[in-house]
């Protein structure tokens, strides 16, 4: 079966007598169970629910692992994967981070006494020269958010492998549909669903999917154990955006290529950030290990005014943190999504105030395109030609 298939083809609802086509939604604490002595396939949901078991099945299918586990944010995924780790270890992490995750590695595993670095994962070697003795983990996106950087997940997992270390990718930019790094030799690959995957904007969610049985067990310990796993009527939204995300990826992607062509002919536009726009070799990587270049595109203008005037003059990209919605968003990542790096965390990566991230959705393609016109007209009237100056210098 091919991706967009299995997406609406699947066991609904286990053992169900009626059959239903959609997933019920098991909204309970608490299974009652045969005997005191004999306990059955579910007993309390913290540990175990039928809504969540599909969903997670669903999952493992769709990311090519064996198994799927769904918690109730991104940073709750990625948190119980570092419990993987003991005091003393170190995790290596390409420094084009998203916030979140870099606030996780840099402020709260310290004080257990986990150790992180951070280094271009774009360049094998600085980042091979920063694995070290104690590194347990190397965690990486691919593409990068926001400068859509291409990590060649091929080396990294060789490099991981030969040093001992565990790899993770996060996949959210990408989602399943497009990328697998589990194929490519990843151990562990972790989503923020509450991007792509979910695609409404009405779930925050997150997964961890894997395919070694030792690190499923250790896990499964975790989501029992710590209690962040995602809620029933979460679980069945999830599974329900799901269900459209061939769709909403083709739709969004073929717009996002469109928006790019339209993007690099514009002359507000300095540099275009997309994997297909990118140099050839990125690009060649990005194409041998993913099947297109997915639907956010972020660009840079001569000045932080500028972006910030073509922003705020939006009407249909609506300024919001967070991308992968059917409803197409905008954002300045340097003062938003990145703004939760913390203080003192020097990173290599220099993510400039004039970067402007957009996330395509499903709207109307040339609607999308008029909005940003119309934008950058509007930002060009209210920009005094002393800020529009350096533009000459544009090559
Ligand atoms: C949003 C995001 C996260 C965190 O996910 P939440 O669901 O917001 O907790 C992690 N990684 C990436 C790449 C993200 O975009």
């Amino acid at each position: 079966m091919k991706a967009s298939t299995r997406l609406v083809h699947f066991d609904a609802c286990p053992n169900d007598p009626y059959r239903p086509v959609a997933t019920p939604i098991y909204q309970t604490a608490t299974f009652e169970q045969e005997s005191a002595m004999e306990f059955g396939r579910y007993d309390y949901s913290r540990s175990g629910n039928p809504t969540r078991t599909v969903l997670e099945t669903q999952l493992a299918v769709m990311e090519k692992g064996t198994r799927a586990f769904c918690f109730a944010s991104g940073m709750a995924a990625i948190t119980a994967v570092t419990r993987l780790l003991r005091p003393g270890d170190e995790i290596l992490a390409c420094d084009d981070l998203y916030g979140g995750t870099c606030r996780l590695f840099s402020r709260i595993l310290s004080h257990g006494g986990i150790g992180v670095r951070y280094a271009d994962g774009s360049n094998l070697k600085t980042f091979r020269s920063e694995i070290g003795p104690r590194t347990r983990l190397i965690y990486i996106e691919t593409p990068t958010n926001p400068l859509l950087r291409v990590i060649d997940i091929r080396p990294v997992a060789d490099l991981a492998l030969r040093s001992g270390a565990l790899l993770c990718v996060d996949n959210s930019m990408m989602s399943p549909y497009l990328q697998n790094p589990l194929d490519l030799g990843a151990d562990i690959v972790v989503h923020s669903g509450t991007k792509f995957l979910c695609g409404h904007s009405d779930v925050t969610a997150g997964i961890v999917v894997v395919r070694d049985r030792g690190i499923a067990d250790a896990i499964y310990l975790v989501q029992n154990g710590e209690g962040a796993a995602l809620g029933p009527f979460d679980s069945y939204l999830l599974l329900r955006g799901m269900k459209t995300l061939a769709i909403r990826i083709e739709r969004q992607q073929t717009s996002a290529q469109r928006i790019a062509a339209f993007l690099s002919e514009h002359p507000l536009v300095t540099r275009i950030h997309y994997p297909v726009c990118a140099d050839q070799r990125s690009s060649k990587i990005h194409s041998s290990q993913a099947r297109g270049a997915g639907a956010v595109v972020s660009f840079e203008t001569a000045s932080a005014d500028i972006s910030r005037r073509v922003v705020e003059s939006m009407r249909l990209f609506g300024i919001t943190v967070s991308f992968g919605s059917v409803t197409s968003s905008v954002g300045i990542p340097a003062r938003m999504s990145h703004a939760s790096i913390p203080h003192g965390v020097r990173l290599s990566v220099n993510v400039p105030e004039t970067l402007v991230r957009l996330s395509v959705g499903i709207e109307d393609a040339d609607d999308l395109i008029a909005d940003l016109s119309a934008a950058f007209d509007s930002a060009a009237r209210h920009t005094s030609c002393a800020s529009l100056a350096p533009m000459a210098a544009r090559s």
